[in-house]
Formats: C-alpha cells, structure tokens, sequence
C-alpha cells in the first residue's frame, strides 16, 4: 500500500505570492508612472494593505465568490491592488484589452457576465459610451482619486477607487479556499471568430509564476528592477506581477506611457535591470536610444515574445546595448509561459553564431509544459530541427477547454489523449529548442511547398533601410500562393524593390523569394502589437504580383 506524504497540505493561493512579498520584501519598492503623468511610490507591504481593503470594499459593494470583476486599465500599481484584492478574495480578475474595438469590448463583457468594472482615468468617455451594452455590470470604479472624478458623467452611481479603499480598515483575513478556484479570465484576441475566455485557476497561476521566474525561464529575482512593458491586460503581463511577488523585486510599471522617450527616461531613473515586451515596443524604443545616441546603464536583459524577435532586433540589443534577449513563446490558453531560449552549460560551448542561431529560436520548453510537433494524422515528428507540423502541448497551466464553451479543444496524439493544439507551425531541433515557422494560416503554400512568413520577414528586417516587414500569401494562378513583402522604409531611409528583393538572394533558397515588395506609411497591428496578417491579406487581396 502505498505510503501518503506527511506535509502540509496548503492551497497554491494567489494571495499567498502577496503575503510572501509583504512579509519578507516588505520595504521593496513598486514605482508607478500614473495615467495622471507624476510617479507614484509605494512598497509591497502597502500594496497588501491596500490589496486587502480592496477585498473589504468589493465584499461591501456586495461582489461574492465567482463574481467577475474586470480591469480596462494600463500597468499600475491600482492595477497590481486588483488581481490581488480580487482573486485573493475568491473573485474572478477579468483583464479586458482597451485596444479591442469598443463592441468588442462589450461583447468579452457580456461573455463573462462582469460584475464590476474597474477603469484607467483616460478610459472614462469609452466606458459611458460602453455601459449600456453592457447589462451585467452593476457597479462602475474610476481607478483615481477624489480630485480627478468628473464633475459630470452619464454613469450612475460612479464609484472613486480611492475612496472606496480608503473607507476601509484593512481587518481581513486573505480567506482559504480550493486551489482549483478559478482566479482570472484572459480572452483570445479572437482572430479568427468571436474570442474566447482562458479561465485560469489559482493552482495554474502559482505553478506558473513559479515556473516563469526559474533562471532558464524568465530568470527573475530579488536583485532585480522589473519592467513589465507587456501590459497587464495581455496575458497577465505574462505572469510577472506574480513572479515579481514571489521573488520580492522592485517593480517599475509605465502606465499608458510607452512610446520610446518615456520608456528611457523610467529606465534610466529606476534602474530596471529586466524587461519584457513584444517585439513593436522595442522597435519604438531601439529606434529613440539611436536618433539620440543614448546608451542603457542598468538594462541588462529583457524577454520579447508574442510574435517572432527578428533576429536583427537581438543582434542590436545584444552586440549594441549590451541587453540579453530571452526570445519567449507562449500564448493566452497557456498562462501564457511555454519555451524560452536559455543555452544550458554544453551550448554554451558551441561557436558564437551557433550559440546566435540557438538563441533567436523560440528555446527550449519550460518545466510544467510538454510539446510534440505532429503531422496531420496526429503523429509526432522527429526533433531534427527540419521537421515542420503543428504544435501540441500540455501542462497544468494549460487550458482544458474555453469559458462557456462544452467541447474540449484537445486532441489525441500518438495514442495519448489531452494535448492543445496551440495552431503553430514549429519545428524542434536536437537538443530541444522549438522554432516558431508560422501561424498555421500565415504560412504561404507556394506549389504544395511551405515558405515560412517569418523567415523572410526576418530577412528584410535585417536590412538597415527596413524599419518593419511583413510578409503574407498573395494568390497566384500557377503556384496557388506566392510571398508579398510589405514594407515600412525608416524615416529617410532609400530603398528600392529591386535592392530590397537582391538582399535576399543567398541568404534563403531562390523559390523563397518574395514576388513583389510594397512600401507602406505604416504595417496594421492587433490590440496586442502584432501584425495583424488577417487585416494586411484583406488590404491586399486584389494585389496582382509584378509579372501575373
Ligand atoms: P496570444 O494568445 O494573443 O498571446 O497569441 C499567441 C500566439 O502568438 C502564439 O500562438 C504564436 O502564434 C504567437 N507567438 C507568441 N510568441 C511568439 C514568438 N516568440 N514567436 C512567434 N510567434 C509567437
């Protein structure tokens, strides 16, 4: 008979990363760049104390366990008050992305039947135009204080976030409960259809702010200054709010503020030593250091993740900043942490551009996810770093099925039931570093044969004239799909379509080759950053390529 362990049996809580950084980080900064433009300091000892009046005045607006509270907020410290005050209370934390078209917005609303919203300052005239379409809300916060609440607004019965905690004693107990609970929503961006909920639970939280911080993933830790430029209504800002938690490091947030100069300027004032963003947010900020000739002198490293690091974005911040790149992947069923690209001890000894060429993969999977490449009849494809088919995982912080949805999204694999199939064209090489070719509907089938968008888009990024590239299937009367290059030229920069199209001869096979090249003012990106290819494949949907 087997022999039970004999250790404490504690629920993985959410609040349970906020009382371990109140207790023993305690005097460990959190620094806020408000919507309102000043900085605002506190520390997590005070961060917990607010976190829990927050819990005192939901519990008083009479919100109760299961109750969807969401946030139209940029990174801030009132935000940080939420997920914690929130799920810690046994509430569900619904991060809601103000980018989304306003019906979406209310669509998303409506799906998870919130019952509170919580709102940025700067959010007020969209939230009024919003709140009848959304029915389920009864109650309406303004993250602000009392000297910024308007004078006039059509919601009724607004209520001021600092009031409301203030009115508190803070005399609450964070309460114990089944780690199974459910502790926030994160919705798909919904690409293809309406987008769906990821419900997350405190247990899949926890595991993965625990796994995310280990040095081969996002490697965080209590000498550390970090900048979540992700923001919080992506993914949970990928988790950092709770692994900066449980490691107790200083946290520097940048509110709405996030064009290249007001990124510098936190950097150098806070001395951020680790940062995370997609790879937009550091074209914007790469491109204010180099016009004015500025140099970093505490970043040291930063993850990019959410569409494909182009290669030459990791060669200017490595050999020219000095700045480490971890190239993540990841996605919001999958908490959303899934591979990093850290070298173990063996690579290290490998030559430098090999060591390069590792590095600008998507990396290696994290402990808690488990992946396999298959093919089309669900059998696994061999680790030789050629093989290309769709990507499955698991693990316990991914998603077993979607909000409100009955059937489950998983599939069988080898004979094994339970993987997600995450829609991505990978391949995973020999020693395990998984490489992102394409998302399944971006890939360009040119004669039967595949062309991975991404690898041309990181050539053209590599040229000095290209500020931002994507490339997308343009249809073709003999080969099916051929590759169009769309093009933003950097401010000045001249560049021809021939010149452009000769810079990829020898760097990829002759057939690869994009057919044509357009130069345009600006590339269309999703509430998220990333390129939005269903947008571009409409814009250019009647393009005849140069010779058709
Ligand atoms: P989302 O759930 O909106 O964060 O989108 C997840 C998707 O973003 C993934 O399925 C990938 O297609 C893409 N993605 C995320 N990280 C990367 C990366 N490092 N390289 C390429 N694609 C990525």
């Amino acid at each position: 008979m087997a022999l039970m362990g004999q250790m404490m049996t504690m629920p993985l809580l959410i609040s349970s990363l906020l009382k371990h950084a109140a207790r023993h980080a305690g005097d460990t900064e959190i620094v806020s760049k408000r919507v309102e433009g000043d900085l605002h300091r506190y520390n997590w000892r005070e961060a917990e104390l607010r976190a829990r009046k927050l819990a005192q005045a939901l519990a008083r607006l009479g919100c109760g366990p299961g109750d969807r509270i969401a946030t139209l907020a940029w990174n801030g410290y009132r935000h940080l008050e939420i997920y914690y005050g929130v799920s810690g209370s046994e509430l569900v934390c619904h991060t809601i992305n103000p980018r989304l078209f306003p019906e979406q917005i209310a669509w998303i609303a409506n799906d998870a039947q919130d019952s509170a919203l919580c709102f940025d300052l700067n959010f007020l005239p969209l939230v009024e135009k919003l709140a009848s379409a959304m029915p389920s809300i009864k109650h309406y916060v303004l993250m602000t204080g009392r000297s910024h609440m308007p004078a006039q607004t059509s919601l009724a019965g607004l209520l001021c976030y600092e009031d409301l905690v203030e009115a508190e004693d803070g005399q609450y107990q964070w309460p114990e409960f089944d780690e199974q609970t459910a502790s926030s929503i994160c919705y798909t961006s919904g690409t293809t259809g309406n987008p769906k909920g990821a419900v997350y639970s405190h247990r899949s939280s926890v595991l993965h702010a625990m796994g995310a911080a280990l040095p081969d993933a996002l490697d965080c830790s209590a000498r550390d200054v970090v900048m979540p430029v992700v923001p919080m209504f992506h993914v949970n800002a990928w988790g950092l709010p709770y692994s900066c938690a449980i490691v107790g490091c200083k946290m520097v947030m940048p509110g709405p503020h996030m064009d290249g100069k007001s990124l510098y300027e936190l950097f150098e004032g806070e001395g951020v030593t680790f940062s995370a963003g997609v790879p937009t947010i550091w074209l914007g900020l790469l491109s204010y250091v180099k016009t004015n000739g500025l140099k970093f002198s505490s970043f040291k490293r930063t993850v990019i993740g959410g569409s494909a690091c182009p290669p030459a974005m990791m060669a200017t911040l490595i050999d020219e900043y000095g700045v480490d790149v971890i190239h993540a992947w990841g996605m919001t069923e999958m908490s959303p942490l899934g591979t990093a690209s850290k070298l173990n001890a063996a690579q290290l000894k490998l030559p430098k551009d090999e060591q390069r060429r590792l590095l600008s993969k998507q990396g290696r999977a994290v402990y808690g996810v488990d992946m396999a490449v298959i093919d089309d009849e669900g059998q696994t494809l061999p680790w030789d770093g050629l093989s290309a088919g769709n990507l499955v995982v698991r693990g316990p912080w991914v998603i077993s099925q979607y909000f409100g949805h009955a059937e489950s999204p998983l599939i069988t694999v080898d004979g094994e039931p339970g993987w997600f199939p995450t829609g991505d064209v990978a391949t995973i090489d020999a020693y395990g570093f998984m490489q992102i070719t394409d998302r399944s509907k971006d890939v360009i089938k040119s004669g039967g044969e595949w062309i991975s968008s991404i690898d041309l888009e990181n050539i053209a990024m590599a040229h000095p004239a290209v500020f931002e590239a994507a490339v997308i299937a343009c249809a073709h009367p003999k080969w099916d799909e051929r590759p169009l290059l769309v093009v933003v030229k950097k401010p000045n920069a001249e560049l021809t379509r021939e010149q452009l199209l000769e810079f990829f001869e020898g760097r990829i096979a002759k057939w690869q080759i994009p057919d044509d090249v357009v130069f345009v003012a600006e590339l269309p990106h999703t509430a998220t950053g990333k390129l939005q290819k269903l947008k571009l494949r409409e814009q250019f949907k009647a393009h005849r390529l140069a010779g058709v």
